[in-house]
C-alpha cells in the first residue's frame, strides 16, 4: 500500500514539475497552469485518502472546508480584473503562510502534551521555523496587498525601520533558538515568537516603496514556498515537501532576478526598508510638455522605418493590447518594422506586458528584454510609450538625488523621437516625476491609451 501512496505522491509531483516547466513560455503556460492544478488536486486526494495518513479523517468536515475555499476561490478568480490580479495573488500567498501557521501552531500544541525527552529537536526546530516564516508571509503578503491596491498608503512608515526590522530579525532567532532547546517551557514563548513574526512582516514591507515591491512580492512568494516545505517535513508528506521546495527555490530565483532589475541588494530586501517612496528631484513646475495629436503621430509612425512599442502597466489598464496589435499590424503593412520592449517590471506583476500581448496573439519573438531593447533603441524612429512611465524614467540614470537612481531602465532618449500615450501627468507607482515628458523628444498624446492606439491606428490606414 505504502508503494502505491509513494507512486502516487511521485506522479503528482511530475505534474507539479512539468506544469512549472510549461509556466515558462506565453505558448504553454496555460497548459502548464491546468497540469500543475491537477497535480495538486492528486496530491490533496491522495493525502486525504492515504492510509498513512495519522489521525481521524474527519471527511465531512474536510470536504466542506474544500468545498468553501474552493467556492471562495473560483468567486475571487473568476471576478477579479486582470490589473487586479498581482494584489489577488498577493492575498493568496499571505494564505499559504496562514496555513502553515495553523499547521505549525496545532503541531506546537501537540508537542506541549509530550514528555520533554520524546521532543525531538529536529522537529521541533522545523515546526517552530514553519511558525516563524508562515507568520512573516502571512503579515508581509497581507501589507504587499493593501500597498498594491492603494488601500496601504505609503506615508504609512516605521520610523528607524531599519533598525527596528534588525533587532525584531535577531529577537525572534533568539527566541526560537531558546525554545528549542528547551521545549519544556510551555506554549507562552512560542505565542511571543508568533506575534512578533507577525508584527515583523508588517514592518519588513510596510517601509518599501519606490518602485521596489516587485523584489518584496517574488521574495514573500519564496518564503510561503519554504513555510510549506517545512510544513511537508513535518507531516513528512513528500507532496507537500516538494512543491514547497519547488515555489521557495523558483520565488528565490525570481528574487534574485527582480533584485537584478531593480539593481538592489538581497541584503537590502531582507532587512526591508529600501527605496521609499516620495522625494526625488522635483522637475520644474514651469516646464511644458509638448502635445501632440493623432494625425500628426500617425505621419510619424507611418513614415518610420523602425518603431518601438514601450508598454506599461496603463496598457493594463486600458486593456489596449488588441489595439496595439491592430496598429502593428497597419504599420507593417507599411513597410515598418515593429517591436516590443519589455521591462522585467513593467506592468504590477512578473510577466504582466508578456501576458497581454500573448492574448493579443502578438509574435513573442518580436518581444525585446532590456539589453537588447537597449541595443534597439539606438536605431530606432520612433518610441512609443504606452502607459508606461516608471521603466523610462531617466532620472534612474543620471540622478543620485532619486529613489529609482540605479534601477536599470529601457534606455529611451536614445530613440529619434518619442510619443508617450497616457492620461494626464500623473506619476506611476514610484510616486516620482518623470524628465522625460519634458524632454525636447517627447510629444504627448493624451487620452486612454486604447483609444489613442484606435485614432493612431485609423490614421495609419487612412495613409497605407
Ligand atoms: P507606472 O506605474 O510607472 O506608470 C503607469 C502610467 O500609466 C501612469 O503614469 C498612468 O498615467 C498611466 N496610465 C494609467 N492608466 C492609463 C490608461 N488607461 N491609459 C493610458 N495611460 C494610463 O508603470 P510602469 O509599467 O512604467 O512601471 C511599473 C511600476 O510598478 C514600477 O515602478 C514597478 O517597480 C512597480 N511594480 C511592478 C511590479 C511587477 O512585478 N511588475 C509589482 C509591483 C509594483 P496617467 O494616470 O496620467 O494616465
Amino acid at each position: 500500500m505504502l508503494a502505491i501512496v509513494n507512486a502516487s505522491y511521485l506522479s503528482a509531483v511530475v505534474l507539479l514539475i512539468v506544469g512549472l516547466r510549461r509556466l515558462s513560455s506565453p505558448k504553454t503556460a496555460r497548459s502548464g497552469n491546468l497540469i500543475a492544478a491537477v497535480g495538486m488536486g492528486f496530491a490533496i486526494l491522495v493525502s486525504m485518502f492515504s492510509p498513512t495518513a495519522t489521525g481521524d479523517n474527519n471527511y465531512i468536515v474536510i470536504f466542506i472546508a474544500l468545498a468553501v475555499g474552493a467556492a471562495i476561490g473560483l468567486v475571487f478568480a473568476s471576478r477579479v480584473a486582470m490589473t487586479a490580479m498581482p494584489e489577488l495573488v498577493s492575498l493568496f500567498n499571505g494564505l499559504g503562510g496562514a496555513c502553515a501557521v495553523a499547521i505549525a501552531t496545532i503541531e506546537l500544541l501537540e508537542f506541549n502534551k509530550l514528555p520533554v525527552e520524546s521532543v525531538e529537536t529536529g522537529k521541533y526546530l522545523t515546526t517552530l521555523s514553519a511558525l516563524f516564516i508562515g507568520a512573516v508571509a502571512f503579515t508581509g503578503s497581507l501589507i504587499a496587498y493593501g500597498k498594491l491596491a492603494g488601500k496601504v498608503k505609503d506615508k504609512w512608515k516605521v520610523p528607524a525601520s531599519t533598525i527596528v526590522n534588525i533587532v525584531l530579525l535577531f529577537v525572534i532567532l533568539g527566541l526560537v533558538g531558546y525554545q528549542t532547546v528547551n521545549p519544556g517551557g510551555g506554549l507562552m514563548l512560542v505565542y511571543v515568537i508568533l506575534g512578533i513574526s507577525l508584527i515583523y512582516g508588517i514592518t519588513f514591507v510596510l517601509n518599501i516603496g519606490g518602485a521596489d515591491m516587485p523584489v518584496v512580492i517574488s521574495l514573500l512568494n519564496a518564503l510561503t514556498g519554504v513555510a510549506a516545505a517545512l510544513a511537508g517535513i513535518i507531516y513528512g508528506n513528500q507532496v507537500m515537501l516538494v512543491g514547497g521546495i519547488l515555489v521557495g527555490s523558483s520565488g528565490t530565483i525570481l528574487t534574485v532576478l527582480m533584485c537584478q532589475a531593480m539593481n538592489r541588494s538581497l541584503m537590502n530586501v531582507l532587512i526591508g526598508g529600501f527605496g521609499s517612496s516620495g522625494g526625488g528631484s522635483a522637475v520644474a513646475v514651469d516646464q511644458s510638455v509638448k502635445q501632440t495629436n493623432a494625425n500628426d503621430a500617425g505621419i510619424m509612425l507611418r513614415y518610420s522605418s523602425q518603431v518601438v512599442v514601450i508598454p506599461g502597466y496603463g496598457m493594463a489598464v486600458a486593456q489596449a493590447q488588441k489595439t496595439c496589435k491592430e496598429l502593428e499590424l497597419l504599420l507593417e503593412e507599411c513597410g515598418v518594422a515593429v517591436k516590443y520592449a519589455i521591462h522585467p517590471v513593467a506592468g504590477r506583476m512578473p510577466g504582466h506586458m508578456n501576458v497581454l500581448l500573448a492574448e493579443a496573439d502578438v509574435d513573442y519573438t518580436k518581444l525585446l528584454d532590456l539589453e537588447d531593447a537597449n541595443k534597439t533603441l539606438g536605431e530606432t524612429d520612433v518610441a512609443v510609450v504606452v502607459g508606461a512611465n516608471d521603466v523610462v524614467n531617466p532620472s534612474a540614470l543620471d540622478d543620485p538625488g532619486s529613489p529609482i537612481y540605479g534601477m536599470p531602465i529601457l534606455e529611451i532618449l536614445k530613440a529619434k523621437n518619442i510619443i508617450v500615450l497616457k492620461r494626464g501627468m500623473s506619476a506611476g507607482y514610484s510616486g516620482i516625476e518623470n524628465p522625460l515628458f519634458f524632454h525636447d523628444k517627447t510629444q504627448m498624446l493624451f487620452g486612454d491609451a486604447k483609444s489613442s492606439l484606435q485614432s493612431l491606428a485609423d490614421e495609419v490606414k487612412m495613409l497605407a
